[in-house]
C-alpha cells in the first residue's frame, strides 16, 4: 500500500489509467512551468516556512479535532470526532490550497490570479490570499450560484476582486471553469489560475492534494495523542474530491483504516438529478483530465443537482477514480434530504452549523456510527461552516 503514496502521479500526471494533460496546446507550456516551479517550491525552506507560518498565523491553523460527544451519544455507537477546517479563516478548508497557490503565483512573478468558485469558498479563499498579497483577482461564477450563494460574492468584492458572472449552459461550475481556462489562455504572462479543488490538468490534481493533506497529517497525530491508535474510519465529502484527499492521503497506506468519500445524491440516482460521478458516471474527460463523468451516451456532459453548490459538478478529481478501482477508498452518497437533516442535526446536537457540503458527510456518520461499538471512532472532515447556507435553508425549511 504504501507505493500507492508515492507513485501516483507519475511524471506525466496519471493516476493509473487517470489524470494526464489534456488541456489546449497554449497552456501545455504554462503547466509544465508551473509543475517545474511547484517541484521546486516543494523543497525550498523558504517557501515551506512562508507557507507554514501563513497557515498558522493567517489562517488558523492547527484545527482543533473536536470530540462531539452529543452526537456520540445520540447515535449510539462509534465515538465521533470533527475536524474542524470550518473553523479556519474564510470559514473552509480552501484556504489551504490557495495559500500554496499564490505563494507559487508570487514566485512566477505574476500579477494577477484568476480562480472558478462554486459555491464561492474557493472564490473567497482566492480573494483573500490576492488582497493579502496585492494581486488583482478576477473570479468566475455561474450566475445560479451568484444567486445561491449571494453571501459570498459580497464578500470577493469586499475583498476587492471582480465576480464575473457566467451565463453560459447551466449557469454553475463546470461553466465557470471554462471561462476561467479561456482567460488563462489568453493571459497566461501575466496570470496564473488557482484552481480550487484536486482536478483538471496535471499539475493541479497533485499539487491541490499536497497542499490539503496537513489536514489529515494533523488529523493522525491529534488522534494518536487522544486515542493512542489509529481511527476506524475517515469520512469526507467529495466534490473535486480535495477536503477529502487531504484527510485521506495521509492514512493511505494504513489499510486498516477505512476512507469513505460522499458524494452528493441530490434528488436520487436519476438522470441529471445528482453529481455522484461513481453512481452511473463513465470514464470521459473535462477540462484537463481523464476520469469519471456525469455524461451522456454521446459523451456529453449531464446536468448535475445538488443542494450544495459546492458539490454540484460533473467530473470527480482523478486520484479518487484511482483510489475507488484500487479498492483503498469506499465511494457512496447522501440525498439532499439526508443532507439537510444531518445539516439541522450538527446544529442541534453540537451548536455547529455546517456548510451543506459537509453535512453530506455528517449524513454518512449518521447512518454508520450506530452500526460501530463504542471503541471505534470516526472522524468526520468538516470542511466549511453553514453561514453562506442559512439563507436558503431558512427558505426551504420555512424557517
Ligand atoms: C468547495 C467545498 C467542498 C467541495 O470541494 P472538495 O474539493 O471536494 O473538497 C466541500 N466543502 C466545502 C465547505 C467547500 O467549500
Amino acid at each position: 500500500m504504501q507505493k500507492l503514496v508515492t507513485q501516483v502521479p507519475d511524471a506525466t500526471g496519471h493516476f493509473g489509467p487517470y489524470g494526464g494533460m489534456f488541456v489546449p496546446e497554449t497552456l501545455m507550456a504554462p503547466l509544465h512551468e508551473l509543475a517545474q516551479e511547484y517541484e521546486k517550491a516543494k523543497v525550498d525552506k523558504a517557501f515551506r516556512n512562508e507557507l507554514k507560518f501563513l497557515l498558522e498565523e493567517y489562517a488558523g491553523r492547527p484545527t482543533p479535532l473536536y470530540r462531539a460527544e452529543r452526537m456520540t451519544q445520540r447515535l449510539g455507537g462509534a465515538k465521533i470526532y470533527l475536524k474542524r477546517e470550518d473553523l479556519l479563516h474564510t470559514g473552509a478548508h480552501k484556504i489551504n490550497n490557495a495559500l500554496g497557490q499564490v505563494l507559487l503565483a508570487r514566485r512566477m512573478g505574476k500579477k494577477r490570479v484568476i480562480a472558478e468558485t462554486g459555491a464561492g469558498q474557493h472564490g473567497v479563499a482566492t480573494a483573500t490570499v490576492a488582497a493579502r498579497f496585492g494581486l488583482e483577482c478576477v473570479v468566475y461564477m455561474g450566475a445560479v450560484d451568484m444567486e445561491r450563494q449571494a453571501l459570498n460574492v459580497t464578500r470577493m468584492r469586499l475583498l476587492g476582486a471582480t465576480v464575473v458572472p457566467v451565463t453560459a449552459g447551466q449557469k454553475t461550475l463546470k461553466e465557470a471553469v471554462n471561462e476561467a481556462m479561456r482567460d488563462w489562455v489568453t493571459n497566461v504572462r501575466t496570470t496564473h489560475y488557482i484552481l480550487g479543488s484536486a482536478l483538471g490538468s496535471h499539475p493541479y490534481p497533485m499539487m491541490v492534494r499536497d497542499f490539503h493533506r496537513v489536514i489529515g497529517d494533523e488529523a493522525r497525530r491529534q488522534i494518536l495523542e487522544r486515542e493512542e491508535h489509529l481511527p476506524d474510519v475517515l469520512l469526507a465529502c467529495v466534490g473535486g474530491g480535495s477536503n477529502a484527499i487531504g484527510l485521506f492521503y495521509p492514512f493511505i497506506g494504513d489499510k486498516h483504516v477505512r476512507c469513505i468519500g460522499v458524494e452528493a445524491g441530490g434528488h436520487g440516482i436519476k438522470p441529471g438529478q445528482h453529481a455522484a460521478r461513481f453512481q452511473g458516471g463513465a470514464l470521459g474527460v473535462l477540462q484537463g483530465a481523464r476520469t469519471f463523468i456525469l455524461q451522456d451516451s454521446n459523451g456529453q456532459i449531464m446536468n448535475t443537482h445538488s443542494i450544495s453548490a459546492g458539490l454540484d459538478y460533473a467530473a470527480v478529481g482523478p486520484e479518487h477514480a484511482y483510489l475507488r478501482d484500487e479498492g483503498r477508498v469506499e465511494y457512496t452518497y447522501c440525498t439532499d434530504g439526508e443532507a439537510l437533516k444531518a445539516f439541522r442535526f450538527l446544529s442541534e446536537t453540537e451548536g455547529i452549523i455546517p456548510a451543506l457540503e459537509s453535512a453530506h458527510a455528517v449524513a454518512e456518520a449518521i447512518k454508520l456510527a450506530p452500526t460501530l461499538r463504542p471503541d471505534q471512532t470516526i472522524i468526520i472532515c468538516l470542511s466549511g461552516r453553514g453561514d453562506k447556507d442559512v439563507q436558503q435553508v431558512a427558505q426551504m425549511l420555512g424557517l
